[in-house]
């Protein structure tokens, strides 16, 4: 299976967890105003630092818990600071973990966007192009 590149609008592409380009990203929270009425999924919060596009210094965070892969947020945002990647494999037993704050998205995607899906007589499981896999 090929997944097709990173969402972003209008090119389309697939709808993994999000990416965002901190240096791209202004803080005007438009991400997390269309949101709002969908999910309330994205919540902006304070990042340490120095930015010189965003003196705020304010960033989205994205809770995967109630987050439905819409797209309207990278839609949304004039900066092209968001985009969606391969990387769809996020569930976890912990549900603090679904909440993936701005320096944790702005982290490159762990998905080539290639992955094989291996069924064995006992197990079946994702394999990364790479060579990483994950359980299912
Ligand atoms: S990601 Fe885009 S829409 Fe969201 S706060 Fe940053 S610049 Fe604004
Ligand atoms: S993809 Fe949709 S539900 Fe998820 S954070 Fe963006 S606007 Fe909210």
């Amino acid at each position: 299976m090929k997944l097709p590149s990173g969402y972003r609008y209008p090119q389309g592409g697939f709808k993994g967890r999000h990416v965002l380009e901190m240096e791209k990203c202004t803080g005007c929270s438009i991400c997390q105003y269309i949101c709002h009425n969908i999910t309330g999924a994205i919540g902006m919060v304070p990042v340490e630092g120095t930015f010189p596009r965003n003196r705020k210094g304010i960033f989205p965070q994205v809770d995967y818990g109630l987050c439905v892969f819409c797209g309207f947020c990278v839609d949304a945002c004039s900066f092209n600071a968001l985009y969606m990647s391969q990387e769809y494999e996020l569930s976890t037993y912990n549900r603090l973990q679904l909440i993936y704050e701005p320096r944790l998205l702005a982290t490159p995607p762990s998905a080539s966007g290639h992955s094989h899906f291996i069924v064995t007589k006992n197990d079946a499981y994702h394999q990364e192009k790479s060579g990483t896999s994950s359980r299912t």
